[in-house]
């Protein structure tokens, strides 16, 4: 809670753009501007330095040198777009794709996270003493689809959670402070077979579709991989819907403009369409320290502590 009772969200993340793909209507929702008693802070963990640029002409050597600024620049505008106004970054390299060589730089997220998760923690946790969220928000231990980045970010988020609060835990990194619910964003096999049906219908190509050219251990590999993106519905403790923001959602998308095509599977759906799909965004309760059990299933991160 901030010095004017206001209840807060914070969503780490690992990259510029990831936080608004996974939670942006959320972000908006809870942050200041659209919500007098309630507020959003954005913790990214590198600054996307290692992605690749969607726009061919933009996709240049001196472009990639300076990637790791423009994204900064791509985030800034997103969290305008969606009425956020914090949003830091831990300055951690970017660690690449899987088995990427960026993933052995001694500088990069997923290296420092592997090698020393509780020094890699104490940057998150300065953050969490100094802004005190009531509610964090982060991925499933998958990372949401196997990047080593977003695997950091919710084991330093895990393990952030667990020490936060402990005043013996690293003191000179601010006085101690417990956040009372942890929860992890998913897509449920429901919500993706029906995106996916969708795209398809249209001839709309994502990472949802099936590969044509592969042996029969890439396919099986990659159903493997498809079916980890994904959890069950009944894993769903909480929906969210964001309706509302789904315009500030769909500008946010777009400020991030070197990392998401324009007539990609994220920019080609209307808001109608996400209406009809079900404008929520989902979420699993992973833990809590409320007084009682909360009731199941939720349509607010903060119910039990309003
Ligand atoms: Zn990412």
């Amino acid at each position: 809670m901030d010095s004017s009772g206001r209840l807060i969200l914070m969503a780490v993340h690992a990259h510029p753009d990831d936080e608004t793909i996974s939670m942006g209507g959320t972000l908006a929702t809870y942050a200041a501007a659209h919500s007098p008693t309630t507020d959003t802070y954005v913790v990214t963990g590198t600054r996307g330095e290692l992605g690749e640029i969607v726009i061919p002409e933009w996709d240049t050597p001196e472009a990639h040198e300076r990637l790791g600024e423009t994204r900064m620049g791509e985030i800034a505008a997103a969290m305008a777009a969606l009425g956020v106004t914090h949003f830091e970054n831990l300055g951690f390299r970017d660690s690449g794709m899987v088995g990427d060589a960026g993933n052995e730089d001694p500088r990069c997220y997923h290296h420092h996270s592997t090698t020393n998760l509780d020094d890699t923690t104490e940057h998150l946790v300065r953050i969490i003493r100094r802004v005190q969220p009531d509610v964090i928000a982060t991925y499933d231990d998958f990372g949401g689809y196997g990047h080593p980045d977003h695997i950091a970010a919710a084991r330093v988020a895990r393990r952030a959670w667990e020490v936060a609060g402990d005043p013996t835990w690293r003191p000179d990194a601010g006085p101690a402070w417990t956040p009372k619910k942890l929860y992890e964003v998913r897509t449920p096999d429901s919500q993706r077979d029906k995106v996916l049906a969708l795209l398809e219908s249209r001839g709309i190509e994502s990472w949802w579709s099936e590969p044509k050219e592969a042996t029969p251990e890439e396919l099986e590999q990659w159903h493997q991989w498809r079916a980890a993106m994904a959890c069950p519905d009944e894993l769903i403790t909480t929906r969210i819907d964001i309706t509302k923001h789904l315009g500030a959602k769909r500008r946010a998308i777009q400020a991030h403009a070197t990392q998401i095509k324009s007539d990609g599977p994220l920019l080609s759906l209307s808001e109608q369409d996400y209406i009809d799909l079900g404008a929520v965004e989902q979420y699993r309760l992973v833990a809590h320290r409320l007084p009682s059990e909360p009731a199941l299933p939720e349509r607010d991160l903060f119910e039990g502590l309003r």
